[in-house]
């Protein structure tokens, strides 16, 4: 069940004329004697009151309902806004909140992206995950294949130390800023509480620095740049995210860091190519040693290795020379070297020769099939 809008305009509380502790019991009778009270047939012209009692008893009177209710009050509006909303006010208090509380309210109810642990009070004030991170590594194809264990730069914004996250110069304070009030956001009152936009003017601070601090120019942030040591694992392939847990952003108020993820590049290699474990390579043949057959030497990663062409092998067949893959974990892959039979451009004399007296044997079309 999501929040209603009404949920956080109304205070519930107030409209049944109880505290924000009462018993289920108690609820149940103030909601009867105001239904009893405001009811259209014995109190014409009292429906709107009527209906604002249903309403909170709808909520209040569920237990689920009722805690989600109060999750959202807590959360909501009052913290955070630096005197604005915390007034509580009368029945229909406008509670007014940030985009990014917002987050934090759905995040809590639905049990997803939940920051910290149990006992939370204002956002913010709890533990809180660091950040994840993202660096960028880039290996040779060699070191790729191999693993290795090398040192990765992390650039993370933390707060300023100067100012102390404010964006102000020390000694001069952050001011209310004039378009928002303060919130934050614009509200866009044409229903939906969600149209709601941070403010242009402060990026939904609220505030606006009049006199930036020196070191980060008011942003209230600092970036540093520190050396994570990474290993590598054997085999890892171009474009894939190595995570290395506990390395991104420091986590705030006792709470864990978050991850670093590592995206690795890997270059290509002159010769070798790659599919998973196994390595590629094409390596040019003569027409005679594709027809008579041959051991060609060809390179692997470690040694040069023999391989057996046989009598008669085709254009673009590929052999399997076991284990000369790349080695990850216990398992080995192989080496696939394809074959390219060269056509010589030009001719000598001799060759020519040679090469009609051949054609002169060759009786049969291997174009008959095709029937023209
Ligand atoms: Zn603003
Ligand atoms: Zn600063």
């Amino acid at each position: 069940m999501a929040p209603q809008r009404d949920w956080y305009t109304t205070d519930y509380y107030k409209v049944l004329g109880v505290s924000e502790t009462a018993t289920d019991k108690e609820l149940r009778r103030a909601y009867r004697k105001l239904a009893k009270q405001y009811h259209p047939d014995s109190n014409p012209g009292s429906e709107d009151r009527f209906k604002a009692v249903s309403a909170a008893y709808d909520v209040l009177g569920d237990a689920d309902k009722r805690k989600e209710y109060d999750e959202v009050r807590r959360l909501g509006p009052l913290s955070n806004l630096g005197g604005f909303g915390g007034g509580g006010g009368a029945g229909n208090s406008n509670f007014n909140f940030r985009i990014d509380d917002l987050s934090d309210i759905f995040g809590g109810l639905f049990g997803r992206g939940r920051q910290g642990g149990a006992g939370r009070g204002a956002p913010g004030t709890g533990p809180r995950r660091g950040r994840d991170l993202e660096a960028e590594l880039h290996l040779t194809f060699e070191e790729a294949v191999e693993g290795a264990v090398t040192t990765v730069n992390v650039s993370s914004g933390t707060r300023c130390a100067t100012c102390g996250g404010s964006g102000s110069r020390p000694g001069s304070s952050p001011v209310t800023c004039p378009r928002c009030g303060g919130l934050g956001v614009l509200n866009d009152n044409q229903g939906m509480f969600s149209l709601s936009s941070p403010c242009p003017e402060c990026q939904g601070r609220g505030t606006k620095v009049v006199d930036p601090c020196p070191t980060c120019n008011g942003t209230g942030l600092e970036q540093r740049q520190r050396q994570v040591k990474v290993r590598i694992p054997a085999g890892v392939e171009d474009g894939q995210r190595i995570r290395v847990k506990g390395r991104g952003e420091p986590g705030a108020n006792g709470g864990p860091a978050g991850d670093l993820f590592v995206i690795v590049h890997v270059a290509p290699h002159p010769l070798f190519g790659r599919k998973g474990r196994n390595l590629t390579l094409t390596v040019p043949i003569t027409y005679p040693e594709a027809t008579l057959g041959s051991a060609i030497t060809v390179p692997s990663l470690n040694e040069p290795v023999t391989l057996k062409i046989p009598a008669g092998t085709k254009q673009g067949r590929t052999f399997r020379v076991k284990g000369h893959g790349i080695t990850t974990g216990s398992s080995a892959g192989d080496l696939l070297v394809t074959v390219d039979a060269v056509v010589p451009a030009h001719l000598t004399e001799e060759q020519r020769k040679a090469v009609e007296a051949l054609a002169k044997t060759l009786d049969a079309s291997p174009r008959q099939h095709l029937g023209v």
